[in-house]
């Protein structure tokens, strides 16, 4: 009987292209087009910022970027480049276009990620603002952070923190307006470190710009008494032409 419903479901829904709609033969994936003009971040990666290198500049060297400007927190992975297709998955994401992406990509993150798992973490998404989660009545990080969790079998707690003001769009900000943008934007729950009782957080998001965000998440919770804190989205800008929107 469920077999046959899920037969029936294939002929009333036919499974496609989860970035371009194609037809496809298995559900819940990418087609083939649009998996070779991804770009996964593999090593040799910044051990700090997860910035992909050029060329292996030897273990342990960290990037430019990462020694002029220290961030607040460990470490940074992303599964892919943000480019075109990467940009495409992560509109349909926001809007929640289709729910069953949110597995699709917590799949590659969970193996960006891998360093990550083995210390047990809570996942924290990156939460909205209540005006715009009401607009939106979905958010993406959530989706994500929720669907690394099963299949990293960590925990997932999306009500630790909150946003306490509405920021600015940051699109067309630069960096440093980024980040006045998001200074004092969120709030840890009271008892946070209780909560956590010393476990690792890693914080969860669809895309990584300038990093304004995660960072101003990152000092709020270490102001709240949490130490290790890594961050991880599914894409990351590499280079300054690419602001997402
Ligand atoms: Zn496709």
């Amino acid at each position: 009987m469920g077999r046959l419903f899920g037969r029936v479901l294939d002929l009333v829904y036919p499974a496609t292209c989860l970035a371009c709609d194609r037809p496809l033969a298995d559900a819940d994936t990418i087609c083939s087009t649009c998996f070779a003009t991804l770009r996964p971040i593999t090593a040799p990666y910044c051990p700090v910022l997860g910035l992909p290198f050029e060329a292996d500049p030897g273990s342990g060297t960290v990037s430019a970027e990462a020694l002029a400007d220290p961030p607040p927190f460990r470490r940074a992975r992303a599964a892919l480049v943000y480019n075109d297709p990467a940009a495409r998955i992560v509109s349909r994401l926001k809007y929640g276009d289709r729910p069953e992406l949110a597995g699709f990509c917590a799949a590659l993150m969970a193996q960006a990620g891998a360093d990550f798992w083995a210390a047990g973490p809570v996942l924290i998404p990156v939460p909205l603002h209540a005006r715009r989660f009401v607009h939106r009545r979905y958010n993406q990080s959530t989706e994500l952070a929720r669907a690394l969790a099963r299949r990293t079998n960590c925990a997932c707690r999306a009500d630790l923190v909150r946003r306490i003001r509405p920021t600015r769009q940051q699109v067309g900000l630069s960096a440093t307006a980024r980040e006045r943008n998001v200074a004092g934007a969120f709030a840890a729950h009271p008892k946070l470190s209780q909560i956590l009782a010393g476990r690792p957080v890693v914080l969860v998001d669809d895309v990584y710009t300038t990093g304004s965000t995660l960072k101003a998440l990152t000092r709020c919770l270490k102001r709240a008494g949490v130490e290790h804190i890594d961050v991880l989205s599914f894409a990351r800008v590499v280079s300054d032409e690419a602001i997402p929107i």
